[in-house]
């Protein structure tokens, strides 16, 4: 109880920080090997070019970029996006009005939530997905139906019966929220032939889909992966991607392309909640597109990716106990692990910490409370060294741990 819960809200009384986050927060500076965060790699940070950019910009453009812009977003950028989207991954955008900046696609998954759910509403995940997701949903009280995922992405079977399910009882769900190639935390990529699968079905039972693509310029196989979003022939689809990955996070900046009428409205929403986007970063963002930065980047970024994940393959095939499986993904920053059911990985993170290794137990992407003997373990921001030692560490623990239940 503290003296100020007569004064908040029922969203306020809602809002609980995650005991695992505060954990990994405090494992953070001790000396343990974290496959716990989420962050790029700072090392690929262009930091030289960004402070060119950020200079110029405010120095030449000061009228400009230090002002309020467009609640749309900075005009130059989402040209310049339009451009970009057509070239690099094959969506053709219409016009610039079907393009919103957002701060982060953090916003936009918040502005979904509110501009789509009413309390009770349905809206279908992935088992598991992406937890900022969930939590920026929770807070409109949707009711969830979870769909298991499998290492060719949903399965659209199961995608079926559900929607059979639920139509017999004459419920009509809103959304779809899927992250398909390289998902967080799996790192599991849809085939092609689910995702047309999928399209199908959310023309059949009249869905929207929400397709969240922060890893589609991380990829390590020379492999053409088509967006949900490119595949879309009836404005369906609401397509969230973002410069974090890419670039840097903390310019706090993403877009969503959608039908104009989805876009305005969104726009109406965003006007309340930030005015615009910051004018400043927008400005960095546009140049870094225009002077090839980001294509520079979209260049280097997978090789370095690429190296830690198969510094973290191997070690896993090298050090793992019988029993125990992984996903093998193909872009993006996470492995996803499967230890044997008896094993609860929630309890285990304590021993691994004590040990010095830290994970996120996957329990916390689930949105039905399943993934006990899960994990998501995290190979863009720790070391070569660092992962063969930690994986090691954990390995070694998990084979202890099965010991003990099978005596
Ligand atoms: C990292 C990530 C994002 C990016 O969020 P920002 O708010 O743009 O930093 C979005 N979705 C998923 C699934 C992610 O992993």
């Amino acid at each position: 109880m503290s003296r100020f819960d007569q004064f908040f809200s029922d969203l306020a009384k809602k809002l609980k920080a995650s005991e695992i986050r505060e954990l990994l927060k405090w494992v953070r500076g001790k000396n343990v090997i974290s496959f716990g965060g989420g962050f790029p790699s700072p090392e690929l940070y262009p930091v030289k070019e960004l402070a060119e950019i950020a200079k110029r910009i405010i120095e030449e453009k000061k009228h400009v970029a230090l002002q309020y812009t467009l609640t749309e977003g900075l005009p130059e950028l989402r040209s310049a996006l339009k451009e970009f989207m057509e070239r690099k991954d094959g969506i053709k955008v219409e016009s610039e009005d079907n393009i919103l900046i957002t701060s982060g696609s953090q916003q936009a998954l918040d502005i979904i939530g509110r501009l789509f759910i009413n309390p009770g509403d349905a809206v279908i995940m992935e088992l598991p997905t992406y937890l900022a997701a969930i939590n920026a949903f929770n807070l409109q009280s949707p009711r969830y139906y979870g769909v298991p995922i499998d290492y060719e992405g949903i399965i659209v079977e199961k995608l079926e019966e559900l929607l059979t399910k639920l139509k017999s009882e004459g419920v009509k769900p809103k959304f779809l929220y899927t992250v398909p190639t390289a998902q967080n935390p799996t790192g599991i990529t849809m085939t092609m032939e689910r995702r047309k699968r999928l399209l199908e079905l959310a023309e059949e039972y009249d869905f929207l889909i929400i397709e969240d693509n922060p890893y589609g310029y991380i990829l390590f196989e020379n492999m053409e992966i088509k967006h949900l979003k490119a595949l879309d022939k009836s404005e369906r689809v609401i397509y969230l991607s973002t410069f974090s990955k890419v670039l840097v996070p903390g310019l706090r900046l993403g877009w969503v392309i959608a039908d104009k009428e989805i876009i305005s409205k969104m726009a109406l929403l965003k006007q309340s909640l930030d005015l615009c986007s910051s004018t400043i970063t927008q400005f960095i963002a546009y140049e870094a597109i225009v002077s090839g930065l980001v294509d520079k980047q979209i260049k280097i970024l997978p090789g370095f990716y690429k190296k830690k994940r198969d510094a973290m393959l191997n070690a896993l095939e090298k050090y793992m106990p019988d029993g125990v499986e992984w996903t093998k993904p193909i872009g993006g920053m996470f492995v996803f692990l499967y230890a044997p059911e008896q094993i609860d990985t929630h309890k285990m993170l304590f021993k691994a910490i004590d040990r010095g290794v830290a994970y996120v137990p996957g329990k916390n992407f689930y949105i039905d409370g399943s993934g006990h003997n899960t994990m998501r373990l995290n190979f863009s921001y720790p070391s070569l060294d660092d992962i063969d030692r930690g994986i090691k560490i954990l390995a070694d623990l998990l084979r202890e741990e099965i010991e003990k239940t099978k005596a």
